[in-house]
């Protein structure tokens, strides 16, 4: 008998392939199996006479095969096998497998089959058809024990199907009373939720889709809470420490907005005042700024140095890269050093001369520099900073949270955080990715912005996107190429780019000046710096490159297979342009777009919030894309749910609530060592 931690590969009947396949879906136990629910049913029905089937309706039918052959497609020679089933009640009905000719091997005519599918009219004569349906042999006056009824539709990886892992699962079912249940039963009682053994059963062998449904809401809710208790907890843990209170002070704000040289919007001064509340407890701030592209996130994180540096503390901002970095420096001594003559704003990056590294880092560690900064090399050399008040991460998915955690230890004691992104994440899923941060959202962009004009370009009519290239060159202005994503390999995408480049460079545009920039190159900084300073024309870029950079000149942002990036990351591209006075460009390339492709690609078109295409991402393409596959170790199901507002708030309530009542979980050490190991999880993410 099995046991639930057993590895998959021990159990009978599993092939290399399939292993792996379940390896790359994170099953390997018994235990992982059984929680792998399948993510939707198909239903057939019980089976029906051939002569009450109906065009249009799954179904599930019993007969006998007339004749069954493998064969080639008439137009494309693809190999299928036909086949004729009949049954008792006279009727008759074609079905074709495509690409499955071994069916024809292992089937023969005389055999007793049940097959389920869809029934078409079929292609040819007046006779129904089934198109790849499910097919199962059954012997003499028996039920099929697999095919009809609800099938399971697991997620998959190719080289496993879902009736696998349902033979797979089926024996093991019995196990599932040994699952530990986090949930405590009070929680379960208040949300109306099955027991963890009975939710494995249903959702792996429902009787209903009802039961279903509960089985996974049920999953997705222990996950949830888990995830919620772990990040009240942390956070927890984290106001138990003290944290130099900032006072505010009115003056301070209002030398540095008569400084600024523009007006704050509405939702930067909302922020800027979230965070000076939380600057004033004597515990850590850890905030978030969750802001589109130029919302103008950088000015809020002044605006909070300023207020530290007036406090008698230094502030760091760790960048991603060196040109940002470089930047962010320019950007901040604007806002700050011309009202505040005292605040002295250095960068530190790796291969600075020796000379000049050794001066920053003695201003900083003497408190003589009001804010430092930087990059990685803030972490990773040895910087000693007196009196750190306020670290600051931009970009900060960019960064583990072991790098978030060094920075924050920079200093004596814990400093106040301020992490921002320009992903705009949508509120369900910050609660989801970042339930341990508090939030403050910029969704306005400053005023006289003139909005990136959107296109999406059929093939057809690429000469013309390479003529606005052209006379936008002409005109003196610059242009991105973004190329291809190529799924996890940055070293087949630099090879991509090269090709392009090369292409564009001979045949598109010999006579401008172009560059290339990809992950694998070594200096990537130096190309950039280069377009940044106009000394290329076009810039030919792989998609994972840092194009987080302010370059006003640029005007035309050129994505090519643009079907193949979310929506809110085609949003981001298209915010590296526009950036300047000029009316700007940003170009939907797709080779061989796909009817709902388009109308993806016409959303980004119309649509100008990065918040609102944010949740489009969400509702089309799941968590999964917008969170990072595995985020936190969160189960598809649970990412699924995540579409559900609802289950995430509940989960949160019940978390504060059972804290509440028992903050160190003493009486449920099940669900404590559920929440450890999230924990664990994440420290190491
Ligand atoms: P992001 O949120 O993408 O980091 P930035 O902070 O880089 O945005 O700001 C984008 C640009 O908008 C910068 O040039 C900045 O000076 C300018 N900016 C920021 N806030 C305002 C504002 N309220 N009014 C006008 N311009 C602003
Ligand atoms: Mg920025």
């Amino acid at each position: 008998m099995a046991s639930l931690d057993q590895p998959v590969s021990e159990l009978p009947k599993v092939r290399a392939a399939e292993l792996k396949a379940l390896q790359r879906l994170g099953l390997a136990t018994v235990r992982d199996l059984l929680l792998h629910l399948p993510f939707d049913w198909e239903a057939y029905g019980t089976p029906v006479p051939i002569r009450a089937v109906l065009p249009g309706a799954q179904a599930t039918v019993i007969g006998s095969l007339v004749k069954i052959e493998a064969r080639r497609s008439m137009y494309k020679r693809k190999p299928m096998t036909e086949a004729i089933l009949a049954d008792d009640s006279g009727g008759r009905l074609k079905i074709v497998w495509f690409n499955q000719p071994w069916l024809a091997r292992s089937h023969h005519a005389g055999d007793r089959v049940a097959v389920a599918g869809l029934v078409k009219a079929a292609r040819y004569g007046s006779a129904l058809e089934m198109q790849n349906p499910h097919l199962e042999k059954v012997g003499g006056d028996e039920g099929p024990r697999r095919v009809g009824g609800l099938m399971p539709k697991y997620h998959l990886s190719s080289g496993v199907t879902s009736k696998k892992i349902g033979e797979l699962v089926e024996p093991l079912l019995g196990l599932a009373g040994g699952l530990e249940e986090s949930i405590p039963a009070q929680t379960r009682q208040r949300h109306r939720l099955p027991a963890i053994a009975d939710a494995i059963r249903w959702g792996h062998k429902p009787e209903s889709t009802e039961q279903w449904r509960q089985a996974r809401n049920r999953l997705a809710f222990a996950e949830l809470l888990e995830l919620q208790v772990a990040f009240l907890r942390s956070r927890r843990e984290l106001e138990s420490e003290p944290a130099a209170p900032v006072p505010y002070v009115q003056e301070v704000i209002e030398r540095f907005k008569a400084g600024l040289g523009f007006e704050l919007t509405h939702a930067q001064r909302r922020a800027t005042w979230e965070v000076f509340q939380d600057l004033e407890r004597g515990i850590p701030m850890n905030r978030l700024l969750n802001g589109d592209v130029g919302s103008g996130k950088t000015a809020v994180a002044a605006a909070a140095v300023a207020m530290v540096h007036a406090a008698g503390r230094q502030s760091v901002v760790m960048a991603p890269t060196e040109i940002l970095a470089r930047q962010h420096l320019l950007k901040f001594r604007s806002y700050l050093e011309g009202s505040f003559p005292d605040l002295r704003v250095e960068l530190l990056i790796s291969g600075l001369p020796a000379a000049e590294r050794r001066r920053v880092t003695t201003a900083v560690a003497s408190g003589h520099t009001a804010l430092l900064v930087g990059t990685h090399a803030l972490i990773e050399e040895r910087v000693e900073i007196l009196n750190l008040g306020l670290a600051v991460v931009d970009e900060q998915h960019r960064f583990g949270t072991r790098q978030r955690e060094l920075l924050r230890g920079k200093g004596r004691g814990r400093p106040h955080f301020l992490a921002m992104t320009a992903t705009p994440i949508p509120r369900t899923l910050a609660l989801a990715r970042y339930g341990d941060m508090t939030v403050s959202v910029l969704d306005e962009l400053p005023p006289g912005r003139t909005p990136v004009e959107t296109e999406v370009v059929p093939p057809a009519e690429r000469e013309q996107a390479y003529g606005l290239v052209r006379r936008e060159v002409a005109a003196g202005r610059q242009v991105f190429v973004i190329c291809p994503l190529i799924e996890e390999s940055e070293k087949l995408e630099a090879k991509a780019a090269t090709v392009e480049f090369e292409r564009l460079k001979a045949d598109v545009f010999p006579d401008l000046r172009l560059a290339l920039v990809h992950g694998k190159l070594k200096d990537k900084d130096a190309v950039m710096r280069a377009f940044a300073a106009g000394e290329s024309d076009v810039l030919v870029a792989t998609p994972v490159v840092e194009v987080g950079v302010d370059v006003p000149n640029a005007t035309v942002m050129m994505i090519e297979g643009a079907e193949r990036f979310g929506l809110a990351q085609l949003h981001q591209f298209r915010g590296r342009v526009g950036r300047g006075a000029h009316g700007s460009f940003c170009l939907l390339l797709s080779d061989d777009p796909t009817e709902v492709a388009l109308e993806r690609l016409q959303l980004v078109a119309r649509e100008r919030s990065g918040f609102r295409l944010a949740e489009e991402d969400l509702l089309l393409r799941g968590a999964g894309e917008l969170m990072g596959p595995r985020q936190h170790g969160l189960t598809d199901q649970a990412m699924r749910e995540l579409l559900n507002p609802l289950l995430l708030n509940e989960a949160r309530e019940e978390a504060e609530r059972l804290l509440a009542e028992d903050p160190e979980l003493e009486r449920e050490p099940a669900l404590l060592r559920a929440v450890t190991r999230r924990l664990e999880q994440m420290s190491m993410s």
